[in-house]
């Protein structure tokens, strides 16, 4: 029920003042966002190399309103390469990028888009590193698979984010099978109608698990968004029937949640890459968190009341 009250509060900019200035914020914020800076998340990639674990980086923000921040974006991923290159992090590292943050939704979005994420998926290809493209909501996705696939002409590497909600997602799956590919499967975190998505959780979960069979069965390389237990096992029993490696697909989770299970997964000898958001503009990423988990809301809303 708080879910799509809270997804709606992500787009008012009202509610991003209201929120960014409470007391309290930032502590809860902390959990989900793992710094601000380049030189904050370092120590945190490091870390997770020490526990046998990956990370995709992300550099929080979305919807951005005008070209210099488009390109601003661009040059945030370009610094983050060049540190991760300089660290000698780069395999152990990719990035995910959110293509609204590249300038999507401004006046000649689409090229300015590929123009802006194109550089990023070259520097990282030059570090032995590859780009993964977010799914946003489901107005962007003709767009962002364009640049996919556009992209995946130069860089067949490049990954892009298929959302279980959707109905449209069980083809794009298996278009996407192809060999070489590289799709994360998520259930989706926008708030989206009826006519493009599943509402209720069960009929989201039955369409993960038929998307994540034509994964497994296809000739790419799928990477499983989730922290759901049942869907984890499912993972792992077709990665088995389709005979694949323990390296033949990865779990994705993200930063800040079900932590001990990042660990106990990568114990097993899974592949195990955390998802891992750092920057300043963090309202719209945190806001999905809370959506996902009307606990997390309680904690946030005890934390301002506490301050
Ligand atoms: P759920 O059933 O929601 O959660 C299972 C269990 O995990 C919960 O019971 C709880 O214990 C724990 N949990 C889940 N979420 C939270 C939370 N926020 N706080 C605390 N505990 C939690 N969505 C997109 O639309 N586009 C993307 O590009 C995208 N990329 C993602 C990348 C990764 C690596 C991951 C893990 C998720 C991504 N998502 C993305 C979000 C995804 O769509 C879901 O909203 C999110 O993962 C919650 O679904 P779940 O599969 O974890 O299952």
């Amino acid at each position: 029920m708080l879910g799509p009250v809270i997804l709606a509060a992500s787009r008012s900019d009202k509610m991003r003042r209201f929120i960014s200035a409470a007391p309290g914020t930032k502590q809860v914020v902390d959990r989900f966002i793992a710094g601000e800076t380049v030189d904050q998340v370092v120590p945190v990639i490091e870390d997770a190399a020490d526990k046998g674990l990956e990370v995709t980086l992300d550099v929080v923000g979305e919807d951005i309103t005008t070209p210099e921040q488009a390109a601003a974006a661009r040059d945030a991923y370009l610094e983050l390469i060049e540190r991760l290159k300089d660290l000698g992090l780069g395999t152990r590292a990719e990035m995910s990028v959110k293509l609204s943050m590249f300038g999507q939704s401004l006046d000649g979005g689409h090229e300015l888009a590929l123009a802006n994420v194109r550089p990023v998926v070259e520097a990282a290809a030059a570090i032995g590193t590859t780009v993964t493209l977010d799914a946003e909501d489901h107005t962007t996705l003709d767009s962002m698979f364009a640049i996919h696939e556009e992209l995946r002409k130069d860089f067949p590497q490049t990954g892009c984010v298929i959302q279980a909600y959707l109905f449209r997602t069980e083809e794009d799956a298996r278009r996407l099978a192809d060999a070489g590919s590289r799709v994360r499967i998520v259930k989706g975190a926008y708030k989206e109608p009826a006519s493009v998505a599943y509402q209720d959780k069960a009929e989201i979960d039955k369409a993960y698990v038929r998307i994540l069979k034509t994964l497994m069965q296809g000739e790419g390389y799928p990477m499983i968004g989730s922290h759901d237990p049942r869907l984890i096992a499912i993972a792992q029993e077709l990665g088995r029937q389709a005979g694949r490696k323990l390296d033949e697909y990865e779990f994705q989770m993200l930063y800040g949640i079900r932590s001990d299970e990042h660990i106990r997964l990568a114990a097993e000898g899974h592949r195990m890459r955390v998802y891992t958001a750092y920057g300043t503009d963090w309202y719209g990423y945190f806001m999905r968190r809370l959506a996902e988990k009307p606990a997390n809301l309680l904690f946030f809303g005890r934390s301002i009341l506490t301050k």
